[in-house]
């Protein structure tokens, strides 16, 4: 069987080389450098001094970003064995380490945020300056809200225990549990809490609903330890947010993701607006499944008939020839990942789902796959690869200050490469088989772009709602929670007993208002490939976008890319409309009956 495996021994020759420790020893040692050499300067009221900061700065991003190749190696070897003693021993050496390089060099954020911002204005704008201007400006907004090195240091200190630990508690405590469950022949199933999320798309209606009764019990057997926790959660971050001066809760999100809060509300507006759009696609999806409504965990289940196997070798081979039509250059960056850096096969004790990973501009890129033979492994393959372009393309161009991406922008490359597959596939296939794509596309389409709303919505919701009552019931979560869910699935879809617990589960609501990048980075796919598609020669401003990282600030990168913001959700939309459409036509075409 074709598989592709990482190739780590290109870093060290095991976990115990001792040579990690060595290296280890040296970056912290550069660390120090850095810190001791600059304790003293005068970068922050002395131009030619800063530029040499600067300097120094791209050199160690460049290549100890993140702890550098040390920590890379067991950071990786990490996501191929979780359970391993030994990574978790060498895992907790490397947080260490970027703990300790954190502190090491905080105060030199601390010292230029403490520049005024009448000379803020001439350092972003200093000609001498020209390539670190967007990153002066990145450190400079931050100017009101970074503390001091001491509380920084209390503050981080604290901050796992004020707020991680109690999310990891819940995590623990349902994944803990193990249940019995009965499929339609009588068959019983003991699966864990992950596993049971998988059989609410399981084919045997028994099964999926039984899963779902057992989940829904052990989300409620945790209810009051959830009801701790999610207002531990609120008010960690109501009193983070009045520790480091925000005034409103997305406050700090917009502006680490450098976004307009206005451009994000704008969308979050436009979505909602058009959810009749989400919810006729369920009553669509009801019809062709044969049910008269679904069920709430019945909303992901696949239209089984029409599925293709894709192996490996079909799928790389078809991303492969997709992205060659588009430039070879795409290409060629993936055929380059092909030989060790990526790791296709699920494996005991491999972390799950799908990554991409990089940490410094110097280091290679790593893709972590669990590949089933399905549709839906097939465009991970483009999805993940559509980051390894941007990351390649970036390496190009940038310097490594600037070697990231924003959330607001990061998914726009991946989702763009796997919308172009995709319509490949539709365009290349028909009856059956291209309705199971059509429903599949429309599937995602609608979670990434309307759930994520409706997600950030009920966040933004229960912030508010929690300044105002200081301690929310679960009753009163769950309510909010509800609202927001059947505002875009529509009357064909149940809200059934339980559901109004989901919350519990969804680990993106401890990382505070991150779900709108979902949303936002496919939507500009959409306009992306609809432009390109009407004019080639917008493949320019593709690879522009690809090669920007953090050169400038987000806003600027997205008018370049479209121009009329009001343009993009209508045509991200319209999209997903059509699909709609055909879908339905297709349907009727193949089951010759009336919808
Ligand atoms: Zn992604």
């Amino acid at each position: 069987m074709y598989s592709l495996k990482w190739n780590l021994s290109q870093f060290y020759k095991s976990l115990d080389d001792e040579q990690i420790d060595k290296d280890i020893s040296l970056v912290l040692k550069e660390g120090k450098r850095l810190h001791d050499k600059y304790l003293t300067s005068d970068f922050d009221s002395n131009l030619k001094s800063l530029k040499v900061l600067l300097i120094d700065l791209e050199s160690f991003d460049n290549k100890y970003s993140y702890g550098g190749k040390p920590s890379y190696y067991i950071y990786l070897n990490q996501f191929l064995d979780q359970e391993s003693v030994k990574v978790k021993a060498r895992y907790s050496q490397i947080e260490k380490l970027n703990i300790e390089l954190s502190s090491l060099l905080h105060f030199i954020y601390e010292r230029l945020s403490k520049i005024p911002e009448s000379k803020q204005e001439i350092l972003v704008n200093d000609s001498s300056l020209k390539e670190y201007s967007n990153y002066l400006r990145n450190v400079f907004k931050f100017s009101k809200h970074i503390l001091s090195n001491e509380k920084e240091e209390v503050v981080n200190e604290l901050s796992d225990m004020a707020s991680g630990s109690w999310n990891r508690l819940l995590e623990s405590l349902h994944s803990s549990e193990v249940v019995k469950v009965k499929d339609s022949k009588g068959k019983t199933h003991t699966l864990n809490f992950e596993k049971l999320t998988d059989r609410f798309n399981s084919p045997d209606k028994v099964l999926r609903d039984n899963a779902s009764l057992a989940f829904n019990e052990i989300l409620l057997k945790h209810s009051k330890v959830a009801e701790a926790e999610f207002n531990n959660t609120l008010q960690y971050k109501a009193k983070m947010d009045k520790i480091k001066k925000y005034s409103y809760p997305e406050e700090s999100r917009y502006l680490s993701d450098d976004v307009e809060k206005e451009f994000v509300e704008d969308m979050c507006d436009y979505v909602k607006k058009y959810n009749t759009v989400s919810k006729d696609y369920y009553t669509l999806k009801a019809k062709v499944l044969g049910l008269k409504k679904l069920k709430y965990h019945e909303r992901g289940l696949s239209f089984e008939k029409g599925e293709s196997k894709f192996d490996l070798k079909k799928s790389i081979d078809i991303v492969k020839n997709v992205f060659n039509t588009i430039d070879p250059k795409f290409e060629g960056i993936l055929h380059k990942f092909l030989s060790g850096n990526i790791d296709s096969e699920s494996k005991k004790g491999k972390s799950g789902g799908a990554y991409c990973i990089n940490v410094a501009k110097s280091l290679p890129t790593f893709i972590l796959l669990n590949h089933h033979d399905k549709l839906h492994d097939l465009l991970t393959i483009a999805h993940e690869a559509g980051h390894g372009i941007n990351s390649e393309m970036m390496k190009e161009t940038q310097n490594a200050l600037y070697f990231s991406t924003p959330p607001a922008t990061a998914e726009i490359a991946s989702t763009f490469f796997e919308d172009m597959v995709v319509d490949n596939l539709i365009e290349n296939s028909k009856g059956v088989k291209k309705l199971n794509i059509l429903l599949k596309k429309i599937d995602m389409d609608v979670s990434s772009i309307f759930r994520q709303v409706a997600f950030f919505n009920f966040e933004r919701e229960v912030h508010a709602l929690f300044k105002l009552k200081h301690y929310l019931s679960n009753k009163e979560i769950g309510e909010v929670f509800t609202k927001h869910m059947s505002s875009y699935m529509g009357s064909s879809v149940t809200q059934d007993k339980g559901s109004e617990n989901w919350w519990m589960y969804v680990p993106h609501f401890r990382m505070y208002f991150y779900v709108y990048s979902y949303s936002m980075g496919l939507m500009i796919a959409k306009y992306m490939k609809a432009k390109y598609k009407k004019d080639k020669k917008y493949l320019k401003n593709i690879k522009e976008f690809l090669s920007t990282g953090t050169s400038l600030p987000t806003s600027e990168v997205i008018k370049k890319l479209t121009g009329d913001k009001d343009h993009i959700w209508k045509m991200a939309i319209d999209e997903i409309k059509s699909n709609i459409n055909d879908a339905n036509k297709l349907y009727k075409e193949i089951n010759g009956s009336q919808l």
